[in-house]
């Protein structure tokens, strides 16, 4: 059955994917519904997911609350065409969460909330050229394509326009070369993601993230924390909480829509003024205002699940629970891959682990990492599915839904996969 679906995937899906994380080859299973930590394929075979909806499930799959609400606001219409009372609350829960919160305009997309902050700091200070941290991915539109894998000051992709790729400077990524960059004092604004590149897979140390800040405050850059991964996931409050390190705008994507197509830049209002328009000031409205609109802005599905997700995040309770279990995850995975006759490192921040094949410990540079071979995580993540595991290249996210079991049977998993590994490689086993 799943070929069948995979044959009929390639006649109308380039790649027969809809996300380019989401190619394997041969093709993955075709998921049907899920619970919590689990899912089903169309052959009815059961998965453990370490993707939890890329990220946005904290609470898991199909979580009631988030449910209920998203039933409930369908009942009512999927779109109202107006303001509602929910885009308010939901904000309101933003602004009462996250630190640099003071307003918040909602988008349908991480993606979406990043090139919108990026115009607002290109407004704001009347700077074009923005700096972006190597490996640190903000999105897949045009000013996001340099510095994501190497080399680094190419880009991902071809089809974007030079002038836009001028637009944006890699950062180098040693953290004094990059403050002496940032104090020519010409850069718009600082794009990163406080957990370190690729959802902490280069971890950051808070005292880096310091300097920058605060190199940025010197020379007027503003600094923008793309918080879509960390944002209602590390803290409540989000990275931003968890550091005690307030930036001037930051992304929220994901856990903020409680697993629906949902984002949002925050920030200081100051900053948010230039998306006001003014009656009676038609010469601001049309040359000065930040030009905003998107059909699907804060629709009313997307902000029922996002209410009903962050009040449950709100006293940290599912945050903790998921950081417990993934920390026990962490552990015992690495205790497993010791044994192993090939070099693993596993590490992670609050709820997310990553494994990588290739690293004896945590990388200190993203070149380092997103140059290693492919091939053997490819050889595990294919014996991990076939084992019932579904990860993101080998790690994932936790949530409040994974059950000690599920750790241990994981565990399991990855310790048969990795024999398997090293036999594969001729590495013993
Ligand atoms: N920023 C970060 C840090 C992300 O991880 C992602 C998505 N994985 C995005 C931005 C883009 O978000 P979206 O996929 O919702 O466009």
């Amino acid at each position: 059955m799943t070929d069948g679906w995979s044959q009929r995937a390639v006649r109308v899906l380039p790649a027969g994917i809809t996300h380019d994380v989401r190619w394997r080859s041969p093709s993955g299973p075709y998921f049907v519904m899920g619970r919590g930590a689990l899912k089903w394929d169309v052959e009815g075979r059961r998965y453990v997911d370490y993707v939890q909806g890329h990220g946005s499930l904290l609470l898991g799959i199909a979580h009631p609350a988030v449910t209920a609400a998203v039933l409930e606001a369908v009942e009512k219409g999927t779109h109202l065409g107006g303001n509602h009372p929910a885009e308010v609350q939901w904000a309101e829960l933003i602004a009462e969460l996250v630190p640099c919160a003071e307003k918040v305009r909602f988008t349908s997309s991480g993606t979406e909330a990043s090139l919108l902050a990026l115009r607002l700091a290109r407004a704001a200070t009347g700077r074009e050229l923005v700096g972006k941290l190597p490996g640190h991915f903000h999105g897949w539109h045009d000013y996001g394509v340099l510095g994501v894998s190497p080399p680094f000051e190419k880009p991902v992709s071809p089809g974007v326009p030079r002038g836009v790729l001028e637009s944006v400077l890699v950062l180098p990524e040693n953290v004094v070369q990059a403050v002496s960059r940032v104090a020519q004092g010409d850069l718009a604004a600082v794009i990163l993601e406080p957990s370190g590149a690729s959802w902490g897979t280069v971890p950051l140390e808070r005292d880096q993230i310091r300097q920058i800040v605060d190199v940025c405050r010197h020379h007027g850059t503003l600094v923008i924390f793309d918080e879509v991964i960390t944002g209602f996931r590390v803290h409540p409050g989000g990275a931003q909480a968890l550091f005690g390190i307030t930036p001037d705008l930051c992304l929220l994507g994901k856990v903020v829509a409680g697993g629906m197509p949902g984002a949002a830049v925050a920030g200081r209002a100051d900053l948010m003024s230039v998306l006001e328009l003014r009656s009676g000031d038609p010469a601001w409205n049309r040359f000065s205002h930040v030009y905003h609109p998107g059909t699907f802005n804060a629709n009313p599905v997307s902000a029922a699940a996002g209410i009903a997700c962050l009040k449950e995040v709100r006293d940290g309770n599912p945050i903790e629970q998921a950081d417990s279990v993934a920390a026990r995850l962490r552990l015992e995975l690495s205790k497993a891959l010791t044994d192993v006759d090939l070099p693993v490192a596993v590490y992670g921040l609050s709820s997310w682990f990553h494994v990588v094949v290739g690293l004896e410990r945590p990388p200190a540079t993203a070149l380092q990492v997103k140059s290693l071979p492919a091939g053997p995580a490819t050889l595990a993540d294919r014996s991990l599915i076939q084992r019932g595991i579904d990860t993101l290249r080998l790690g994932g996210f936790v949530g409040a839904a994974h059950t000690d079991e599920q750790v241990e049977a994981t565990v399991e998993a990855y310790r048969d996969t990795f024999a398997d590994l090293a036999t594969q490689l001729g590495l013993g086993g």
